[in-house]
């Protein structure tokens, strides 16, 4: 939204997305439950549009930029995308990122409906060098689980150059890290689920485009896939937006306490946070991220099995999957028959969340320990 133009995210988060300001008008945007519409106007049926949505769609465009459409789920809009390519289109993908990304495009491969290029995306010239042919590149970083980085400048301005589309999932790092619009993408995804939303009571996905043409073909993908939010799910989302940045400030925080100390834990190997200064994609990350995101991965110096029991011996740190909301979760992410085998098995998976650091801490050593 132009009016944003300037303003710190803080200040978006808290103003965007609000009716217009007059005597006794409403400071929120209402619930808008309707499936129909009286016939003359824009919207005129409930899987066209709505004013919840809407209200949703300018808080996420005011912080990612572009215009933004509010999906089912974050898959929904991953889905939304793919389902827009012709058949047969080349796809060039990290070789691991989101596991339900993952198992989409090998389905897609399998059916010979795309023909996807796995790649690891922390090799930028590998990355380049598949492009000659390619319709669309699709981007995670940082990845789910791995935290691997790739480098979104270089990769953006080679696809551009070669006509290949851009989609970033920006999930992890959030519009507060990194803007893949600003840096020439064509599509950034959002699960809204995570940290917009932040407190695991909505699962909700979004699309964001520049490009007029881009965000026709996306919304008609939306109507007519029929994968359309709930009212009250956006207007969830939207109220966690409000308090967006400071949960993901506190969570970075804390994450990178917790990652620093993990690195130091005698039962514990390869954490993996872009945050810290050791680990191997930090120089490249710091280059065009303004954060590294709350998520922090490492392995437990055991068995799939004390690994599973590490995760369910927490008392503050709650075992279950999804990531991004106010409480701290953990998960060995190979529990899921999905997950792609180069994850190691006792890989632990961390969202971080806003509580304090000091009592996250004893919770884990001693979650840790009680496995031994
Ligand atoms: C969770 C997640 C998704 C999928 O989002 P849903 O809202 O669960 O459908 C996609 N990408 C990443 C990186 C995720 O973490």
């Amino acid at each position: 939204m132009s009016s944003d133009k300037g303003l710190s995210p803080e200040t978006i988060a808290i103003t965007a997305g609000r009716p217009t300001v007059g005597p006794d008008s409403s400071l929120n945007h209402p619930i808008s439950l309707n499936s129909t519409f009286v016939a003359g106007g824009a919207v005129g049926y409930g899987r066209y549009g709505n004013e919840t949505w809407l209200a949703l769609e300018e808080a996420i465009s005011a912080l990612e930029g572009g215009r933004t459409l509010v999906y089912s789920s974050g898959m929904a809009a991953v889905t939304a995308v793919f389902s827009t390519l012709p058949v047969g289109a080349k796809v060039i993908a990290s070789n691991q990122g989101y596991s339900g990304t993952m198992t989409l495009l090998n389905n897609y491969a399998t059916a010979n409906r795309l023909k996807v290029s796995f790649v690891s995306v922390t090799d930028t010239s590998a990355v380049i060098n598949e492009l000659s042919g390619a319709t669309l590149l699709w981007i995670e970083s940082p990845t789910n689980p791995g935290l691997e980085v790739a480098d979104l400048p270089a990769l953006i301005k080679a696809a551009k150059e070669k006509g290949v589309t851009v989609a970033v999932d920006n999930t992890f790092a959030t519009a507060l890290s990194q803007k893949p619009l600003g840096l020439g993408a064509d599509i950034v995804m959002n699960s809204v689920t995570k940290y917009l939303a932040g407190h695991s009571d909505v699962v909700l996905g979004s699309l964001s485009t520049a490009d007029a043409a881009q965000f026709k073909t996306l919304e008609d993908a939306r109507k007519f896939n029929g994968s359309i939010p709930g009212p009250f799910e956006a207007w969830l989302a939207l109220r966690g937006i409000r308090t967006f940045p400071l949960r993901f400030q506190k969570s970075c925080e804390n994450a990178l306490e917790l990652a620093k100390r993990l690195s130091a834990h005698p039962l514990v190997r390869n954490v993996r946070y872009p945050g810290l200064v050791t680990d191997s994609q930090h120089e490249k990350a710091k280059a065009f991220m303004k954060s590294f995101g709350a998520i922090v991965s490492f392995e437990y110096v055991g068995s799939a099995e004390s690994t599973d029991k590490v995760c369910a011996s927490s008392k503050i740190v709650t075992y279950a999957t999804s990531l991004g909301g106010v409480e701290s979760l953990w998960e060995r992410r190979r529990r899921w028959p999905i997950e792609s085998s180069s994850v190691p098995e006792t890989l632990i998976r961390l969202s971080v969340g806003c509580e304090n650091v000091e009592d996250l801490w004893a919770d884990i050593d001693s979650a840790l320990h009680a496995a031994k």
